[in-house]
């Protein structure tokens, strides 16, 4: 995996997955060698290999949403690890057509493991001593959320926003207005979180806010 960031408390490290070049993260508290994972799109092995060397533990799974390319390794990861997956309530449908979407998209997957805990718009998720609130931010689809560390400027947001662009509206399931005020609470913040999207390089709200038409 790649590093983005190795600090004295926490360590991101990002890989990109499958044929849709996903973004995939795990972050660890240093203190206490607690780990998540964020979005259990694929490549299992590499992701718990990366967790394993550092001597972490892996807590939780913590999805954005539930596209298929942001789900297709949770089978095998929740048999290699048994830990909770977290997804918004407004997301299961998706959730639920995982296999038919597949189809769609030319992926063959299994269907997959069910859902452990439902995550909230104010709740606050914690990876060690490292705390992350959930943002709802539906649009891209239902039940898309952000996790965003705000003492540390670094916010997880799937396919909300991308450097340069946003995530598809044109899918169904998706809302084109909803997504609108979902970008606009994206903008509201600090201008120098760390945007880690789901696809593509990493950003900040302030290069966005410069640069991004949706914006
Ligand atoms: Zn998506």
């Amino acid at each position: 995996m790649d590093v983005e960031i190795d600090g004295d408390e926490l360590a991101v490290f990002s890989k990109v997955v499958g044929p849709i070049q996903t973004s995939i993260y795990v972050i660890g508290c240093k203190e206490t060698n607690q780990a998540v994972i964020i979005d259990g799109g694929g490549d299992i092995d590499d992701l718990l290999t990366t967790i394993d060397e550092q001597g972490w533990e892996l807590n939780e799974i913590w999805q954005t949403h539930a596209h298929i390319d942001h789900v297709a390794g949770l089978t095998e990861l929740k048999e290699a690890r048994d830990v909770p997956i977290l997804l918004h309530k407004a997301e299961q449908p998706v959730y639920d057509a995982a296999v038919q979407q597949g189809m769609m998209f030319g992926f063959q997957i299994e269907p997959l493991p069910a859902v452990d805990k439902y995550v909230e718009e104010g709740q606050f998720v914690n990876v060690g001593n490292l705390k992350a609130r959930v943002m709802w931010l539906p649009g891209h689809s239902p039940g898309s959320v952000a996790f965003y560390f705000e003492d540390r400027d670094l916010f997880f947001g799937g396919d909300v926003v991308f450097k340069g662009s946003i995530g598809r509206v044109d899918l169904p399931g998706c809302d084109p207005q909803a997504m609108v005020k979902s970008l606009r609470r994206v903008n509201e913040l600090p201008e120098e979180t760390i945007i880690f999207p789901g696809h593509g390089p990493h950003t900040t709200v302030g290069q966005e806010q410069q640069s991004n038409p949706y914006f």
